[in-house]
Protein backbone atom coordinates (compact mmCIF):
# COMPACT_ATOMS: atom_id res chain seq x y z
CA UNK A 1 0.00 0.00 0.00
CA UNK A 2 1.41 3.39 -1.15
CA UNK A 3 1.21 5.82 1.23
CA UNK A 4 1.91 9.31 0.55
CA UNK A 5 4.70 10.78 3.02
CA UNK A 6 8.07 8.71 3.39
CA UNK A 7 11.73 9.50 4.91
CA UNK A 8 13.39 9.25 1.39
CA UNK A 9 11.71 8.86 -2.41
CA UNK A 10 14.19 7.21 -4.70
CA UNK A 11 13.11 8.13 -8.77
CA UNK A 12 14.31 5.35 -11.06
CA UNK A 13 14.62 1.86 -10.29
CA UNK A 14 18.51 1.11 -12.00
CA UNK A 15 20.73 -0.36 -10.46
CA UNK A 16 21.68 3.08 -8.30
CA UNK A 17 18.21 3.58 -6.99
CA UNK A 18 17.58 -0.47 -5.94
CA UNK A 19 21.33 -0.26 -4.01
CA UNK A 20 20.56 2.82 -2.63
CA UNK A 21 17.11 2.47 -1.73
CA UNK A 22 18.03 -0.44 -0.32
CA UNK A 23 20.68 0.66 1.78
CA UNK A 24 18.43 3.38 2.77
CA UNK A 25 15.46 0.85 4.12
CA UNK A 26 18.11 -1.15 5.86
CA UNK A 27 19.09 1.73 8.14
CA UNK A 28 15.60 2.19 9.11
CA UNK A 29 13.88 4.87 6.32
CA UNK A 30 10.97 4.37 4.71
CA UNK A 31 11.00 4.47 1.67
CA UNK A 32 9.18 4.62 -2.08
CA UNK A 33 11.51 3.52 -5.73
CA UNK A 34 9.61 5.24 -8.55
CA UNK A 35 10.34 3.60 -11.69
CA UNK A 36 8.37 5.06 -14.97
CA UNK A 37 8.93 1.73 -17.20
CA UNK A 38 6.70 -1.20 -16.70
CA UNK A 39 9.83 -2.68 -14.69
CA UNK A 40 13.25 -2.29 -13.95
CA UNK A 41 15.83 -3.08 -16.20
CA UNK A 42 14.05 -2.89 -19.67
CA UNK A 43 14.70 -1.48 -22.37
CA UNK A 44 18.47 -2.38 -21.69
CA UNK A 45 20.80 0.53 -22.72
CA UNK A 46 24.52 -1.17 -21.71
CA UNK A 47 27.24 -2.92 -23.23
CA UNK A 48 26.88 -4.60 -19.92
CA UNK A 49 30.41 -4.79 -19.15
CA UNK A 50 31.68 -4.41 -15.05
CA UNK A 51 34.71 -5.34 -12.95
CA UNK A 52 34.28 -7.85 -10.16
CA UNK A 53 35.70 -5.05 -7.90
CA UNK A 54 32.72 -1.93 -9.02
CA UNK A 55 30.11 -4.89 -8.30
CA UNK A 56 31.27 -6.77 -4.98
CA UNK A 57 30.68 -4.66 -2.35
CA UNK A 58 26.86 -4.11 -3.34
CA UNK A 59 25.84 -7.54 -4.23
CA UNK A 60 26.76 -11.00 -3.92
CA UNK A 61 28.01 -12.19 -7.34
CA UNK A 62 25.59 -14.39 -9.00
CA UNK A 63 25.59 -17.12 -12.10
CA UNK A 64 21.87 -16.10 -13.25
CA UNK A 65 22.71 -12.83 -14.29
CA UNK A 66 26.15 -13.29 -15.96
CA UNK A 67 26.78 -14.13 -19.76
CA UNK A 68 30.63 -13.99 -19.37
CA UNK A 69 33.32 -13.11 -17.93
CA UNK A 70 35.93 -10.97 -18.81
CA UNK A 71 40.27 -11.17 -18.51
CA UNK A 72 40.83 -8.57 -20.23
CA UNK A 73 39.16 -5.59 -21.98
CA UNK A 74 40.54 -3.74 -25.46
CA UNK A 75 39.19 -0.06 -25.71
CA UNK A 76 39.12 1.41 -29.36
CA UNK A 77 39.07 4.97 -29.92
CA UNK A 78 37.78 6.70 -32.70
CA UNK A 79 41.27 7.93 -34.16
CA UNK A 80 41.89 4.19 -34.29
CA UNK A 81 44.12 4.22 -31.38
CA UNK A 82 43.48 1.07 -29.06
CA UNK A 83 44.75 0.35 -25.76
CA UNK A 84 44.02 -3.07 -23.08
CA UNK A 85 42.59 -2.70 -20.14
CA UNK A 86 43.55 -4.84 -17.30
CA UNK A 87 41.08 -4.73 -14.37
CA UNK A 88 43.22 -5.98 -11.31
CA UNK A 89 40.91 -9.40 -11.68
CA UNK A 90 38.11 -10.19 -13.37
CA UNK A 91 34.90 -8.36 -14.97
CA UNK A 92 31.95 -10.02 -16.27
CA UNK A 93 29.03 -9.23 -19.05
CA UNK A 94 26.15 -9.08 -17.22
CA UNK A 95 22.72 -10.26 -18.17
CA UNK A 96 21.72 -6.39 -17.12
CA UNK A 97 17.87 -7.39 -16.90
CA UNK A 98 18.13 -9.91 -14.44
CA UNK A 99 20.83 -8.33 -12.87
CA UNK A 100 18.65 -4.92 -12.09
CA UNK A 101 15.44 -7.14 -11.38
CA UNK A 102 17.73 -9.15 -8.69
CA UNK A 103 18.73 -5.62 -7.50
CA UNK A 104 15.28 -3.98 -7.37
CA UNK A 105 13.94 -7.36 -5.61
CA UNK A 106 16.39 -7.09 -2.75
CA UNK A 107 15.44 -3.35 -2.24
CA UNK A 108 11.59 -4.90 -2.18
CA UNK A 109 12.80 -7.05 0.11
CA UNK A 110 14.38 -4.98 2.19
CA UNK A 111 10.99 -3.13 3.00
CA UNK A 112 11.11 -0.38 -0.36
CA UNK A 113 8.02 0.50 -1.49
CA UNK A 114 8.10 -0.01 -5.60
CA UNK A 115 5.68 1.72 -8.04
CA UNK A 116 6.24 1.11 -11.57
CA UNK A 117 4.78 2.78 -14.05
CA UNK A 118 5.09 5.89 -12.44
CA UNK A 119 6.95 9.06 -14.02
CA UNK A 120 8.11 11.81 -11.78
CA UNK A 121 7.49 15.01 -12.49
CA UNK A 122 8.62 17.63 -10.63
CA UNK A 123 10.24 18.29 -6.69
CA UNK A 124 7.63 20.31 -4.18
CA UNK A 125 9.19 23.24 -2.35
CA UNK A 126 8.92 24.18 1.27
CA UNK A 127 11.22 27.14 2.27
CA UNK A 128 14.06 26.43 -0.11
CA UNK A 129 14.02 22.34 0.73
CA UNK A 130 12.35 19.91 -1.66
CA UNK A 131 9.01 18.08 0.59
CA UNK A 132 8.17 16.19 -2.06
CA UNK A 133 7.40 14.61 -5.72
CA UNK A 134 4.87 14.84 -8.46
CA UNK A 135 4.66 12.23 -10.36
CA UNK A 136 1.82 10.85 -12.92
CA UNK A 137 0.62 7.36 -12.61
CA UNK A 138 -2.10 6.16 -15.18
CA UNK A 139 -2.51 9.63 -16.31
CA UNK A 140 -3.32 10.75 -12.43
CA UNK A 141 -0.98 13.32 -10.76
CA UNK A 142 0.09 12.00 -7.02
CA UNK A 143 2.43 14.14 -4.83
CA UNK A 144 4.00 11.97 -2.19
C1 LIG B 1 25.12 2.39 -24.93
C2 LIG B 1 25.54 2.26 -23.49
C3 LIG B 1 26.50 1.32 -23.15
C4 LIG B 1 26.92 1.20 -21.82
N1 LIG B 1 27.84 0.25 -21.49
C5 LIG B 1 28.24 0.12 -20.22
C6 LIG B 1 29.16 -0.92 -19.84
O1 LIG B 1 29.59 -1.73 -20.66
N2 LIG B 1 29.53 -0.99 -18.54
C7 LIG B 1 29.05 -0.11 -17.59
O2 LIG B 1 29.43 -0.23 -16.41
N3 LIG B 1 28.18 0.86 -17.92
C8 LIG B 1 27.77 0.99 -19.21
N4 LIG B 1 26.87 1.96 -19.53
C9 LIG B 1 26.42 2.86 -18.46
C10 LIG B 1 25.40 2.18 -17.56
O3 LIG B 1 24.33 1.69 -18.34
C11 LIG B 1 24.90 3.23 -16.55
O4 LIG B 1 26.00 3.76 -15.87
C12 LIG B 1 23.96 2.63 -15.54
O5 LIG B 1 22.82 2.05 -16.14
C13 LIG B 1 23.54 3.75 -14.60
O6 LIG B 1 22.68 3.21 -13.63
P1 LIG B 1 21.60 4.13 -12.96
O7 LIG B 1 20.85 3.29 -11.99
O8 LIG B 1 22.23 5.39 -12.50
O9 LIG B 1 20.66 4.60 -14.17
P2 LIG B 1 19.80 3.74 -15.19
O10 LIG B 1 20.28 2.34 -15.33
O11 LIG B 1 19.69 4.60 -16.41
O12 LIG B 1 18.38 3.68 -14.48
C14 LIG B 1 17.61 4.84 -14.34
C15 LIG B 1 16.16 4.40 -14.15
O13 LIG B 1 15.40 5.56 -13.84
C16 LIG B 1 14.20 5.52 -14.57
N5 LIG B 1 13.77 6.91 -14.70
C17 LIG B 1 14.39 7.89 -15.36
N6 LIG B 1 13.70 9.05 -15.23
C18 LIG B 1 12.61 8.76 -14.46
C19 LIG B 1 11.52 9.54 -13.98
N7 LIG B 1 11.38 10.85 -14.26
N8 LIG B 1 10.57 8.94 -13.21
C20 LIG B 1 10.67 7.61 -12.92
N9 LIG B 1 11.69 6.83 -13.37
C21 LIG B 1 12.65 7.41 -14.12
C22 LIG B 1 14.58 4.86 -15.89
O14 LIG B 1 13.43 4.28 -16.51
C23 LIG B 1 15.57 3.79 -15.42
O15 LIG B 1 14.94 2.57 -15.08
C24 LIG B 1 26.40 2.08 -20.83
C25 LIG B 1 25.43 3.02 -21.17
C26 LIG B 1 24.99 3.11 -22.49
C27 LIG B 1 23.94 4.11 -22.83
Amino acid sequence: MVKDKYDVVVIGAGPAGSVTSRFAAENGASVLMLERDREPGIPVRCAEGVSHRGIAPFIEIDKRWIANQIDVAKLHAPNGESAYMYNNGTGYVLERRIFDTVLCDLAVKRGVHLVTKADALDSVWDNNKIAGIKYKYFGEIRTV
